[in-house]
C-alpha cells in the first residue's frame, strides 16, 4: 500500500489520516503544533452543523451524510455534536431565491420536518429574539453545533491509535526536488508514495503556485456574557442564522461549559496572513456587532465582550471546497479552499479527500476539482454574505 504523507492536521488533514490509514496505507501527519493548533480554523469552541444550504441539494445530502456521522461520533468518540436544531430568521418575507426559502424546500422535499415560524412563535419560544423585526423564519430540529476543538483532540488520539504516525513540530516547507516527498522546516526530507498537502489558510502561502487560486481572509468572533443565561439555553435559543445572506451574522447558544454566547460573521472577512500580527477585532467590527445586536438581542445589547477572535477561511474563489491532485505533481494531493463552511463534513471529508488519493471516483469531485483561473470570485455558497 502507498505510504501517505499529510502535511496539516486540521480537520481536513487528520479525517483524510484516520480514512486512509483505515484503508490500510501507512500513513505520516506532520504539523507545527501544538495540537489542536491554536491558529488553526478548526480549533474552536463550536462550529455550526446545518442540512440548509440554500438551493444546493448536493451540499444538503452530504450535510445530511455528515450528521449521521456526527451523531456516530457522539457513540464512539464521547459527546461532540450538540443537535440544538437550526433557527432561520429574516426581517423580510421569504421569497424564491431567499436562503431560507429554498433551504426549506429542499430539506422538507427530502423527508425532514423543518417548521415555519411567525413573529408570534419567535416570541412566545425564543424570547431573546427581537419578534418585531424577525417575523420571518424557519426552525429545523436537525443541526446544531459541535465542539470542533475538542473533536480536533479526540480525532488526533483515533489517529495515533490507529497507527498514525503523528509527528507533531515538522512543518512542510516545499515538496522534494527529485521523487515524492516533502522538505521539512528542519530541512529534513521525508519521502512517500503519496502527498496530501491540507494546510488550511496557510495554503496561498506555503504553496506559491496556488497562491492566485486562494485567499486567505480574517472574520470575526465574539463571545458574549448574558446576565439573565437563561434566555440563552438551547431550548430557547438554538443556533441561529439571522437573515445570514444580507447580514452575515450567525451564533450558538450558551456553550455548556463556559455559559458564553458566540456570535460571528460569515461575510466578506479581511485579507490576511494566519499570523499577522493584525489577527483581531477591530474596533469597527466591534461597533457593527453592538448595531447587530442592538435591533437583534436587546438582552445582549449591553453583555460584556469577553472574548474576541479572527479566524481565518481559505478561501477559493467560488467558495467550493479544492480536493484533487495536482496535474504538474501527480502524487500530490490538495485539500482546502474551506471557504469557511468545511468543518460540519468531518465525518465525511476524510472519505471524499481518501478518494482522490486513491483514484476512486465520487460524484463531488468535479466540484472540488483542479480549477484554476477562476475569476473574478463569485462565491456559491448560499449563506455568505459579501458585506
Ligand atoms: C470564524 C470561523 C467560523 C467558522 N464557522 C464554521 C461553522 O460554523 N461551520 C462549519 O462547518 N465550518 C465553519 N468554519 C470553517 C471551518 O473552521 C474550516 O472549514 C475548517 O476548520 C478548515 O480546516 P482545515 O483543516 O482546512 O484548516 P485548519 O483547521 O486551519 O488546519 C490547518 C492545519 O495546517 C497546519 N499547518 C500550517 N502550515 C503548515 C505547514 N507548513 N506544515 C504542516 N502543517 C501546517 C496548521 O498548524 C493547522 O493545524 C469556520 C471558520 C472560521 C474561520
Amino acid at each position: 500500500m502507498d505510504r501517505v504523507l499529510i502535511a496539516g492536521a486540521g480537520v481536513f488533514g487528520v479525517t483524510a489520516a484516520i480514512e486512509l490509514r483505515k484503508r490500510g496505507h501507512p500513513v505520516m501527519l506532520v504539523d507545527p503544533g501544538p495540537l489542536p493548533h491554536p491558529l488553526a480554523a478548526s480549533t474552536d469552541i463550536s462550529k455550526v452543523v446545518r442540512l440548509e444550504y440554500g438551493a444546493d441539494e448536493p451540499y444538503t445530502a452530504l450535510a445530511e451524510r455528515a450528521v449521521e456521522g456526527w451523531r456516530r461520533w457522539n457513540r464512539d468518540l464521547g459527546p461532540l455534536y450538540h443537535e440544538t436544531g437550526l433557527l432561520l430568521l429574516r426581517r423580510t418575507p421569504f421569497a424564491p431565491g431567499t436562503f431560507e426559502q429554498d433551504s426549506f424546500e429542499i430539506v422538507s422535499r427530502r423527508g425532514h420536518r423543518p417548521e415555519l415560524v411567525d413573529g408570534a412563535a419567535v416570541r412566545t419560544r425564543f424570547p431573546a429574539w427581537n419578534a418585531g423585526r424577525y417575523r420571518y423564519g424557519t426552525y429545523d430540529p436537525e443541526g446544531g453545533f459541535v465542539e470542533s476543538a475538542k473533536a480536533i483532540a479526540r480525532l488526533v488520539a483515533e489517529a495515533r491509535r490507529l497507527g498514525v504516525e503523528l509527528r507533531e513540530g515538522v512543518a512542510f516547507t516545499r515538496l522534494v526536488d527529485r521523487g515524492v516527498g516533502i522538505i521539512s522546516g528542519a530541512g529534513e526530507a521525508i519521502a512517500a508514495d503519496r502527498v496530501v498537502l491540507a494546510l488550511g489558510a496557510w495554503t496561498p502561502h506555503a504553496l506559491p503556485w496556488l497562491a492566485a487560486e486562494f485567499r486567505s481572509t480574517g472574520h470575526p468572533v465574539f463571545h458574549l456574557a448574558p446576565k439573565d443565561l437563561d434566555a440563552f439555553r438551547p431550548e430557547r435559543f438554538p443556533v441561529f442564522c439571522a437573515e445570514i445572506q444580507n447580514t452575515g451574522y450567525y451564533g450558538f447558544p450558551a456553550h455548556p461549559e463556559s455559559g458564553v454566547v458566540k456570535i460571528a460573521r460569515h461575510g466578506k472577512g479581511r485579507p490576511m496572513h494566519p499570523e499577522s500580527p493584525q489577527r483581531s477585532v477591530t474596533a469597527e467590527e466591534t461597533a457593527q456587532l453592538r448595531e447587530f445586536l442592538a435591533g437583534t438581542f436587546p438582552l445582549l445589547q449591553e453583555a460584556p465582550i469577553v472574548h474576541t477572535r479572527i479566524c481565518l477561511y481559505c478561501d477559493s474563489s467560488d467558495g467550493q471546497f479544492w480536493i484533487a491532485r495536482d496535474p504538474d505533481r501527480p502524487a500530490v494531493v490538495v485539500a482546502s479552499g474551506d471557504s469557511g463552511h468545511a468543518f460540519k463534513f468531518a465525518p465525511v471529508l476524510g472519505a471524499l479527500i481518501a478518494d482522490v488519493v486513491q483514484g476512486r471516483p465520487d460524484p463531488l469531485q468535479s466540484r472540488f476539482a483542479w480549477r484554476p483561473g477562476l475569476r473574478p470570485a463569485n462565491w456559491q455558497e448560499a449563506t455568505r454574505s459579501p458585506t
